[in-house]
């Protein structure tokens, strides 16, 4: 059974889809019922996608912290289950 500590490691390489199927299979399942470790793919892949789209070779230190800070707002105002329930039957 894969831990939030070993999905933390293999986590870019689930990113840039360089896992096995098999493990590709187990991260999923884990980020089924982990919300942590959503949260944390999500923020990792948000932050990789504008560093690749950013990418000239330097990275600062400060636009990474402004692109974390960024991310966690996003997920934090996103409505999920916020009063609406449009989307269940
Ligand atoms: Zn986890």
């Amino acid at each position: 059974m894969l831990m939030c500590r070993d999905l933390a490691e293999i986590a870019s390489d689930f990113i840039d889809g360089e896992l096995s199927g098999r493990q590709n299979l187990t991260v999923k399942m884990h980020l089924m019922m982990c919300k942590d470790c959503r949260t944390f793919i999500g923020n990792l892949r948000a932050s990789s996608n504008l560093l690749s789209a950013h990418s000239s070779g330097r990275v600062d230190e400060a636009f990474l912290r402004r692109i974390d800070e960024r991310v966690a707002k996003a997920l934090r105002a996103r409505p999920s289950d916020s009063g609406n329930s449009n989307d269940t039957p």
